[in-house]
């Protein structure tokens, strides 16, 4: 029997697909006003494996920030100071061959 809390689709569960804990953004904790480009150790926490900038439900950063960490790796990776792509090794490319 399907109960009527879930008769659109039974199996999907009031469960959030992703792993979300209430974050906050690191950016307004520490009072940052702008980010610097040039500080890659900060905005390579916004950036996956696969050289891309972090969803915002992942890093938690709010819209203000996010769109300033956003512009901040753009900067760094026009300089060279980060990669637009991921670096190539012969198992990475067996992997996602
Ligand atoms: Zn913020």
């Amino acid at each position: 029997m399907v109960s009527r809390f879930n008769r659109g689709n039974p199996r999907r569960s009031n469960r959030p697909r992703f792993y979300t804990r209430r974050k906050v953004c690191m950016f307004c904790v520490e009072k940052v006003s702008s980010i610097d480009y040039k500080d890659i150790s900060k905005i390579r926490r916004y950036i996956s494996e696969r050289a891309r900038i972090e969803p915002r439900r992942k890093t938690g950063a709010c819209s203000k920030h996010q769109r300033a960490v956003t512009l901040a790796i753009k900067r760094a990776r026009h300089l060279a100071l980060l990669p637009f792509v991921p670096l190539q090794s012969q198992s990475e490319r067996e992997v996602y061959a």
